[in-house]
């Protein structure tokens, strides 16, 4: 190794929620922390923008959260059908731009000391004496602990192992709203459950577009194409100009899938940390990049061996995020067989009241399925 070669105790691969968080943490904890992503910043990311009580919990003091319509709203449908709406009374989700929301926790990461390299893309990972060698376009960096968090098509996550149950595929088009349609979506979201077993689609408004999305298994992408027109034009915003089209994937791990290999993590949709029901993958990109950002600095520093810092990693997930993730897989099985059983349960008093607690961080769909009345309906459903 070259005497002036810089080692950084923590590198982190991928600037969205989870490397941001992942990165400040890291260097909120002592460690000479590096964040380097292939894209230049502020970024587009196909994402309907949800912000959820959880993910606005979980964000460090200070950030200036760029919040472009508050919902308080909610219309729901099946398969365009079965139309109605509940207003909540108060804010039951916040919704962003990815590019001005991802725009901000990298500053907050620069401010908590990161330093930020854009337009480096990793190219090859491998590890030896202690060290981890990371080869990108502009040449070899080198760090004593590292954390993937490069997104849904993850490099780092193959060289973990990462290990996925679940792969969704989510297009969306980005409108260009009239007088009309910017009126009726006010302070409104929509959510239609799809024709597919586990599909919805949403409309998701912000200040200067509608944010129009759908999610099904991923296999069928004509089928999932057609579902966005279909669904676009049920809505009647199909006449509306749009600014842009998009897609991505969404994964969700194996339950015992590695989240971390030698001196490596992986944190976020690298991980395949995503709620599998509703697909929300911010708060668990913001959480699981905090929890990795801290064993990585616990590593990089010297203090606390690879193999200990790991399994510290794996508890915090498993304790927070992992029962999550089960209770979302579990009712993603009902919904998949009984779409028109949730739409039902929806439109009573309770199933709102319950929805708005969820999206508002009040209560877990964990602490929900435990209830014993929830339970027993989704025990009954997944048997039918
Ligand atoms: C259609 C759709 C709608 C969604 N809507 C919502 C929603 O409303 N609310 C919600 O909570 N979640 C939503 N999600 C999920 C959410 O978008 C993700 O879970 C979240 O972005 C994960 O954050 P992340 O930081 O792990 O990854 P990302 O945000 O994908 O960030 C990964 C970063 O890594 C960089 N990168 C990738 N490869 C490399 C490389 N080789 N070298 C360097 N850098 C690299 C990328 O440029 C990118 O900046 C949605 C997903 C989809 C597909």
């Amino acid at each position: 190794m070259d005497a002036q070669t810089q080692v950084y105790d923590v590198l982190v691969v991928g600037a969205g929620p989870a490397g941001s968080s992942a990165a400040r943490a890291a260097a909120a904890a002592g460690a000479h922390t590096l964040l380097v992503d292939r894209a230049d910043f502020p970024r587009y990311k196909t994402c309907g923008g949800g912000l959820i009580g959880p993910t606005l919990r979980s964000l460090p003091a200070g950030v200036d959260v760029p919040v472009q319509q508050e919902i308080h709203r909610a219309s729901f449908s099946l398969r365009g059908h079965a139309l109605f709406e509940r207003d909540a009374g108060g804010r039951i989700l916040s919704l962003v731009n990815r590019a001005d929301f991802d725009a901000a926790l990298l500053d907050a990461a620069r401010e908590a000391g990161v330093e930020v390299r854009t337009a480096v893309t990793v190219t090859e990972i491998a590890e030896a004496d202690d060290l981890v060698r990371v080869s990108t376009g502009d040449g070899e960096l080198l760090a004593r602990a590292v954390v993937g968090a490069d997104g849904s098509a993850s490099r780092i996550g193959r060289y973990v192992g990462v290990r996925l149950r679940q792969t969704d595929l989510g297009l969306e088009v980005e409108l260009a709203p009239d007088e009309r349609a910017a009126r009726a979506f006010t302070g409104r979201i929509h959510i239609d459950w799809g024709p597919t077993p586990g599909s919805y689609g949403w409309v998701f408004p912000k200040r200067d577009v509608l944010t129009v999305g759908v999610i099904q298994a991923k296999g069928e992408p004509a089928a999932t194409k057609q579902y966005l027109v279909d669904f676009t034009q049920q809505q009647g915003l199909s006449h509306l100009p749009q600014v842009r089209s998009s897609g991505h994937l969404t994964r969700c791990r194996e339950p015992d899938s590695p989240l971390g290999r030698g001196r490596v993590l992986v944190a976020g949709d690298a991980a395949g940390l995503l709620e599998p029901w509703t697909r929300e993958g911010i708060s668990y990109a913001v959480r699981s990049g905090a929890l990795a950002g801290a064993a990585a600095a616990a590593m990089g520093s010297g203090g606390v061996g690879a193999g200990r810092a790991l399994a510290s990693y794996e508890s915090g997930i498993a304790g927070e995020l992992g029962v999550e993730m089960a209770a979302g897989e579990h009712t993603l099985r009902a919904f998949e067989r009984h779409p028109r059983g949730f739409h039902a349960m929806l439109r009573t008093p309770l199933g709102w009241r319950v929805f708005t607690r969820i999206t508002r961080g009040e209560t877990t769909l964990a602490r929900v399925v435990r209830h014993r009345s929830v339970a027993v309906g989704l025990a009954a459903m997944n048997r039918w």
